[in-house]
């Protein structure tokens, strides 16, 4: 049922109805197939989603599992990260990027963003790890890049400190599958890259879901195990302390059918719904900039108004017009409570201070229509003539 306001079709933050209106057939008898066989674990979708993302990528190996989460911490449990290990992370970005090297018992470092792309700063990485090296405290170990709101992060950049200073990289592509550098496709720039499936992600599946992808036989392995409470030879043969952690087969055929969508149609058109947004509000707010060679897959569409007092004026009058929009996000990690006493701060993060006063988050989805985006610009248009800008 789509829920109508007005004779509109109410907007949604990301409209996974229209979406599934989109494939319902294709959805329906995907679906149903599973049902029909009720392989509900580990059946053919898994092998053939696996196979198909990881060409897609460019990586030797994905790894389905239960989330995006669990994703980050697989990685981080091949690598052995643990107790006496720094590992260094953007202080924007959403809680797992942090939260999950603590759940290892490493201590995250905490970096500060750069201010046009959100995502982690390269020299304000270095004089962490500088920083960490010199404390003599830690050993640094990895780097989580984010590709924070559908932009990679600036690998060119991070990659030459990563191996000055023999680290590991891990891309946490939770919200960045689909985009790229130059060609060169999201999740195949770590060491290990992770993204998630939860359902508002760029590809979502209908519940939980998450994927690893590496080039190495070695840890797509190890990670291979850890899913799987740490098996040998089989589920019953034991040989290291993992998780249960598995991307179920009805999820899989749903990606399956996403996915064939995400390709023909979607990426482009949100591409496209970016454009539009850019074109109507860029003299009244700041828009995301994307990098020279950069492609986004637009998990966000954040804008930075000028001060605390305009952003909430702007969602006010969104929100007073029907429109949803998110802060993402209100708090830089080194502010949340979770991580007092367990993670570091080596300098002010100036920028993630700047930006969680200002940044507000639009409704986004490929299927946006230009008469949708209009809307969403006119209302901030309104909130202008109300003197806040
Ligand atoms: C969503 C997200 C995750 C976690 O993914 P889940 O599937 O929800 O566990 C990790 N990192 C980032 C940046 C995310 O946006």
């Amino acid at each position: 049922m789509v829920e109508v306001t007005g004779g509109l079709e109410e907007l949604e933050f990301r409209d996974l109805r229209r979406q599934y209106k989109a494939m319902q057939e294709e959805m329906d008898h995907a679906v149903a197939g599973v049902l029909g066989r009720s392989d509900f674990i580990s059946g053919q979708e898994v092998q053939a989603l696996e196979d198909k993302l990881a060409e897609y990528v460019g990586v030797k190996h994905c790894i389905t599992c239960g989330n995006g989460t669990d994703a980050l911490e697989l990685a981080l449990m091949a690598w052995g990260i643990g107790e006496g290990d720094a590992v260094f992370v953007p202080d924007f970005t959403f809680f797992a990027s942090g939260e999950t090297p603590a759940n290892c018992g490493a201590v995250p470092v905490f970096v500060d963003v750069d201010r046009d792309t959100f995502n982690i700063s390269p020299e304000a990485l270095e004089r962490a790890v500088k920083k960490i090296i010199s404390d003599g405290q830690l050993k640094p170990r990895v780097v989580v890049a984010v590709d924070l709101f559908g932009q990679p992060a600036d690998y060119g950049r991070i990659i030459p400190v990563v191996q000055k200073y023999g680290l590991l990289l891990l891309e946490d592509g939770a919200q960045g599958f689909g985009g790229d550098i130059a060609g060169r496709r999201a999740c195949s720039f770590g060491d290990i890259s992770t993204t998630s499936f939860f359902p508002a992600k760029p590809l979502g599946c209908y519940g939980d879901g998450g994927a690893v992808f590496t080039d190495s036989d070695d840890w797509a392995e190890v990670i291979r195990s850890l899913c799987v409470h740490g098996k040998g030879k089989n589920k019953y043969d034991n040989v290291r302390l993992g998780m249960n952690s598995r991307l179920d087969t009805l999820q899989a055929a749903v990606l399956l059918v996403k996915f064939r969508h995400f390709q023909e149609y979607e990426l482009r058109q949100v591409n496209k719904v970016a454009e539009w947004y850019a074109s109507l509000l860029e003299d009244i707010v700041g828009v995301p900039a994307i990098q020279e060679g950069f492609y986004s897959s637009w998990a966000q569409f954040t804008i930075v108004c000028r001060d605390r007092r305009e952003r909430d004026g702007l969602q006010q009058e969104l929100k007073d017009s029907g429109i949803p929009s998110m802060i993402y996000y209100a708090k830089g990690m080194h502010e949340q409570k979770a991580f007092s006493g367990r993670g570091i701060v080596p300098e002010i993060c100036s920028n993630t201070l700047y930006l969680k006063e200002r940044v507000l988050s639009l409704p986004m989805h490929p299927y946006m229509g230009r008469d949708d985006v209009r809307k969403v610009a006119e209302a901030a248009q309104r909130a202008g003539g109300k003197r806040i800008w």
